[in-house]
């Protein structure tokens, strides 16, 4: 959805968004607004983010470089109380080097807009910095070498809550092997911060049955972030 300028306007415009969803009912956080600031000055975030990036450099890290564009490093607010983390670059964001730009990535920006925020609110990001050949999935010496810059970029962000997109992600970030259509529905626990697995934006294009539970998730999620829901 493109905000016209026009409250009255983009109002109806995300209600036609939420209805296509087959949304009934609408909870927003109150800590959260769509008109959120920018990063408070001197919180030192963002600066530690730049630093973050700086020291990936050109990353050579692992075999991805080859074959890359972009690093995609990570996009959003640094104070975001809120990230969504994927898998991997593909092919758009590799050339563009922004993660989630892609058919995906429109369909997670229409996710974050029903629950009530902008990309700009929230804080995305993907385990894998470098697109794999392909689109196919990373190897784990890969992983190995990639994830301590997402771990850092959650210890520096602090979210009050993390969204995992599909299965490579819920897997890898809580270390396990069940299929995400059972880790999917509760939070579960990543460095002590509440995780919430969902389907993939991807895997929904493919299965637009599958909106309705990805949006019982997200709602689980800002009612967490309202202080409605403990992590639990
Ligand atoms: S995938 Fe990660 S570790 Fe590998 S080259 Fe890219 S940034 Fe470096």
């Amino acid at each position: 959805m493109t905000a016209t300028g026009d409250p009255r306007s983009d109002a109806q415009a995300l209600l036609a968004n939420l209805r296509a969803w087959g949304v009934e009912e609408v909870l927003v956080p109150m800590r959260i607004s769509s008109g959120r600031a920018p990063a408070k000055s001197g919180s030192g975030k963002a600066a530690r983010l730049a630093a973050l990036r700086g020291e990936m450099g050109d990353c050579r890290r692992c075999g991805l470089w080859t074959e890359r564009t972009h690093v995609v490093f990570g996009v959003g607010d640094p104070e975001a109380e809120v990230m969504f983390v994927g898998e991997a670059p593909g092919s758009e964001e590799d050339r563009q080097g922004e993660p989630f730009v892609g058919k995906a990535g429109q369909l997670l920006t229409k996710i974050i807009e029903a629950m009530g925020m902008s990309r700009s609110d929230v804080y995305i990001a993907n385990i894998i910095k470098c697109r794999p050949p392909g689109n196919r999935n990373p190897l784990p010496s890969e992983i190995g070498a990639c994830s301590g810059f997402l771990r850092a970029q959650v210890e520096i962000i602090s979210p009050r809550a993390i969204v995992a997109l599909g299965t490579f992600s819920a897997q890898t970030l809580l270390g396990t092997d069940e299929k995400i259509s059972r880790l999917r529905g509760r939070f579960h626990a990543y460095e002590g911060i509440p995780l919430m697995p969902t389907y993939h934006p991807a895997y929904l294009l493919r299965n637009p049955n599958e909106k309705k539970q990805v949006w019982e998730d997200v709602q689980k999620v800002m009612a967490l972030l309202s202080g409605r829901e403990p992590a639990s």
